[in-house]
């Protein structure tokens, strides 16, 4: 097929950029901050299986403990009770892995005001600027978060951290073409959601629409508004709400 045999041909030169929207994935990998008497994530640990030693001479290999929702990760319309029994992550539909994104930059805000709402009237300005939102494609949300990925206290914030209004969210799942919204912050809901009238108002309303997240994003900032593709890749977990995944943007240089 020449399309293809043309998109690797602008990887070698450079015309077709691949960016990492991925957070590395280790030991102080930040995790959602819950009520104490709720059930907890499991942070990202590792236990060596062998490092060239008695246990495996020739062989380096760790064992990992994390949760479906630790790092960058995608949630699945199964994880929320509005969409409880419907599509889990091993039943993403293969096509949706790959999918044109919209970039919304509202990290000017997002500085002055930690618990920051994208709201609706600030998607539609991007609209009359942009254009559509795109059909079957992703909705990313800048808003600055990643600078603070090295540093777990500053990225949770004592929960002050943006989200998106409870209207808006709506509106995103059940009014505009997008499968999914994805965040830099640890989860696709304001730090305070649960205090919301609706709480946690993206999950209760993209995932009863059976739509999808994407959480704690990177490298945002070197998106255009429009015409990037991401790449998501979560295990197919059977039954799983979710999977920690890798995200990659294509993206063209001029
Ligand atoms: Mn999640």
């Amino acid at each position: 097929m020449t399309v293809l045999a043309d998109l690797l041909t602008a990887l070698n030169t450079g015309a077709v950029e691949v960016i990492d929207l991925t957070a590395p994935l280790s030991e102080d990998t930040p995790i959602i901050d819950l009520p104490a008497d709720r059930g907890q994530p499991w942070p990202f640990s590792r236990e060596v299986i062998s490092e060239f030693d008695a246990a495996g001479p020739t062989v380096h290999w760790n064992n990992i403990r994390l949760s479906e929702h630790t790092g960058t990760h995608f949630d699945a319309p199964s994880h929320w009770l509005s969409g409880k029994g419907t599509q889990d992550v091993s039943q993403v539909p293969p096509g949706r892995l790959v999918a044109p994104a919209a970039v919304i930059d509202l990290s000017h805000e997002v500085a002055q005001d930690p618990d920051f709402r994208l709201r609706r009237e600030h998607v539609e300005a991007w609209i009359n600027e942009h254009g559509p939102l795109p059909d079957g494609g992703w909705l990313l949300y800048r808003t600055g978060w990643d600078a603070r990925g090295g540093d777990a206290k500053a990225f949770i914030n004592g929960r002050h951290t943006p989200g998106v209004s409870e209207d808006c969210a709506q509106w995103l799942a059940s009014e505009t073409p997008v499968i999914g919204l994805g965040v830099e912050t640890v989860g696709t809901d304001a730090g305070l959601a649960d205090e919301f009238e609706q709480p946690f108002p993206c999950h209760w309303f993209l995932h009863g629409a059976g739509k999808y997240g994407l959480t704690q994003l990177r490298n945002l900032a070197l998106l255009p508004p429009t015409g990037a593709v991401v790449i998501t890749s979560p295990l197919p977990i059977v039954g799983g709400s979710g999977s920690p995944t890798r995200v990659l943007a294509l993206v063209t240089r001029p």
